[in-house]
């Protein structure tokens, strides 16, 4: 085989290319989700091989065995979507199987988690075993990920080896590891703060539609007494509730219908 050839550019989908091998040469692609991996200080962009669109350093670092949990290594804008996804994942101890408990398609019933990443793919759904990869060894574009333990649904990173990156493996020292175990702790905390405050967050949008449902009903109710509905009118007066004190910033309930439709509704269902 010829050093450093360039990859012939294969139009098509990303994931088309994943079982290519890896090229010699890297350009200037997508920047990496990793702290300290642009081109430079202030640069947007990160050096990836041109086949795959692995970030150049993170191959590096995957070739060296290096996995990590820790969330405050990704650039702070993919902490959350990070957290979004282990929240997804039933992570358990390094040797066991963590299943997946995130969205499946139910055309292809594959698993799936949604994220736009234009610069590696124009999809919006990526295996969940892949997104692992991206935030464990590394950001390796669409390098192929095989499991070791041939559960499709695992996304215990140990399980996972990315393909044609020449990664090394070591199970015994990542299952001895101190720092490791850490990170994994750590996680797991995160992880379990994220989905407590997610709850919290919805109840409290629940209790706000009930308590506008009650006063509603109330006061368009035509037996309600005057001197109800002269109190329930003056709480919310006094407690700056009343619809009349409402502003434009915070029309709360009475806004237009918000659109939900974020990128996780799966605008498509392929990835
Ligand atoms: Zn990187
Ligand atoms: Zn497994």
């Amino acid at each position: 085989m010829s050093e450093a050839q360039p990859s012939k550019k294969v139009g098509g989908h990303a994931y088309g290319r994943r079982h290519l091998q890896m090229s010699n040469t890297a350009e200037e692609g997508e920047l990496c989700i990793y702290h300290g991996h642009s081109l430079g200080r202030f640069s947007t962009h990160s050096m990836r091989f041109d086949s795959h669109q692995a970030c150049v350093r993170c191959v590096a670092g995957a070739r060296e065995g290096r996995i990590s949990f820790d969330i405050d290594r990704l650039l702070k804008k993919h902490r959350q979507k990070a957290l979004k996804f282990w929240a997804s994942v039933e992570i358990g101890s390094p040797d066991e199987c963590w299943e997946w408990r995130g969205c499946i398609n139910k055309r292809t019933k594959q698993p799936q988690f949604a994220w736009r990443r234009p610069g590696l793919s124009s999809s919006t759904q990526h295996h969940p075993q892949r997104v692992a990869m991206w935030f464990s060894w590394g950001d390796l574009g669409y390098t192929a990920v095989r499991t070791t333990c041939g559960n499709k649904y695992c996304c215990n990173p140990f399980h996972l080896i990315p393909q044609k990156v020449g990664v090394f493996v070591d199970q015994d020292s990542y299952y001895e590891s101190f720092e490791l175990a850490c990170e994994l702790h750590t996680l797991k905390q995160q992880v379990a703060e994220y989905v407590m405050e997610k709850a919290i967050k919805e109840q409290e949008k629940l209790s706000e539609i009930d308590n506008l449902t009650e006063r509603e009903a109330l006061i368009l109710n035509p037996d309600t007494l005057y001197g109800d509905k002269f109190e329930a009118v003056m709480t919310d007066i006094l407690e700056g509730k009343h619809i009349s004190q409402a502003n434009a910033f915070n029309l709360g309930l009475h806004d237009k219908p918000t659109d939900h439709l974020t990128e996780d509704e799966n605008p498509t269902e392929d990835y």
